[in-house]
Parts: C-alpha cells; sequence; structure tokens
C-alpha cells in the first residue's frame, strides 16, 4: 500500500511503545512533510542521544555521564538504595520528594515464561554495590506483579548474608500497576509503610 521507504518508517514508528498503526502512519507522513534538514536534525537527535548516554556506572540509570546527577548528588543518603525496574520508575519515585537515598535500575524483573533469569537484569552491580559501599537498606520498589514479588525475594535472599535491611514498599500500590501511574501521595505512603521482606 505504501511505498518501501515509507513503509520501513512506518513500522520503526509502531514499534514505540503506545504507538499503534494510525499514529505511526501519520507520524510517517509529518517526518516526510520535513525539508531534508529537518529530517536530518531528527535522525542525528536520535543518533546523538545513543551515542552519548549510556548507563550509569552506580545506579544503572541512563545519564550523558560516569554518574547521574542522583549519583553524583553529596547530599543523598548513599546508605540507602531504593531498587526500581525502569528509568521511568526512578522519575516517579523522585516526585514524591520523600526518598533521599540512591537508586538501583534493575532494567526489567526476573520472567522465566519470558526466559528473563537474574543474570539477565542488574542484580549483579546491585550486590556489589551493597558490599562495596556498606549500604545499610535496600528498599524494593517493583511493580506488585508476580515477576516483581519473586525478583523482591530473590534479592531478598541473594542479601541476607551481608548485614543489610531489605524492605519492600507497601501494598496499596494497584496490582499489575506500574509505579508511574501510582499518584505521588500513594507512592510517598507505601514508601513509609515499608516493610522487611524476609
Ligand atoms: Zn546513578
Amino acid at each position: 500500500m505504501y511505498s518501501p521507504p515509507i513503509a520501513r518508517l512506518i513500522e520503526e514508528f509502531e514499534k514505540m511503545p503506545g504507538v499503534g498503526r494510525k499514529s505511526a502512519v501519520r507520524m510517517a507522513f509529518y517526518i516526510m512533510s520535513l525539508s531534508e534538514g529537518q529530517a536530518k536534525n531528527f535522525a542525528d537527535a536520535i543518533l546523538d542521544m545513543k551515542k552519548s548516554i549510556h548507563l550509569c556506572e552506580l545506579c544503572q540509570d541512563f545519564t550523558d555521564s560516569a554518574r547521574c546527577p542522583i549519583c553524583s548528588n553529596p547530599k543523598r543518603d548513599s546508605s540507602v538504595i531504593c531498587v526500581v525496574e525502569t528509568p521511568k520508575d526512578v522519575t516517579a519515585m523522585e516526585k514524591t520528594r520523600e526518598f533521599n537515598g540512591l537508586y538501583h535500575v534493575l532494567h526489567g524483573v526476573m520472567s522465566p515464561i519470558d526466559g528473563l533469569g537474574p543474570d539477565d537484569i542488574k542484580i549483579k552491580e546491585l550486590t556489589e554495590r551493597v558490599v562495596k559501599y556498606n549500604v545499610q537498606e535496600v528498599i524494593m520498589a517493583l511493580s506488585p506483579r508476580a515477576e516483581g514479588d519473586t525478583t523482591a525475594l530473590y534479592i531478598a535472599k541473594l542479601l541476607a548474608p551481608f548485614n543489610v535491611r531489605v524492605t519492600r514498599i507497601a501494598r496499596g500500590i494497584p496490582i499489575g500497576g506500574d509505579l508511574d501511574y501510582v499518584d505521588e501521595v500513594t507512592l510517598a505512603k507505601a514508601l513509609e509503610g515499608r516493610q522487611n521482606i524476609l
């Protein structure tokens, strides 16, 4: 129906989260309406971002320097680490303004159905941090799905030999919901009501 170059661009847009066929077609036609210079700016923005953004050496969040602004802020409490699934969840937690520790982004949760085990997410990096930086508490703030619970329990057992408190934020977050869909007050309360996992 569309010539191959247009179809290819539509396909690329369709891979984006939340973008259906209709929106993908609309975006492709928008790009076609641009001048060559404008289209190049768009393409360069994507490539520049990919070249300059990498994972923070401590928390594994996306950053353009060795350490992200949160990890390099001396006012943050480095004895507490809040473990989240995605970089989006860091933003959600930051909005509560209730957490002054550091984060650790797992980039997913363990999910046997999807073939994702402990080595496929950033668990090793977390245990290394806990040991190396004398961390006192690890707060699991994973979404309340079975995979999140399994991952939290796995990490709690892994950290059991070390002198660290492992907690989980309280329920009250809708089952199956993502942290960034929860309002700040609910999330702040869940953080306040956290409990030991083991
Ligand atoms: Zn960081």
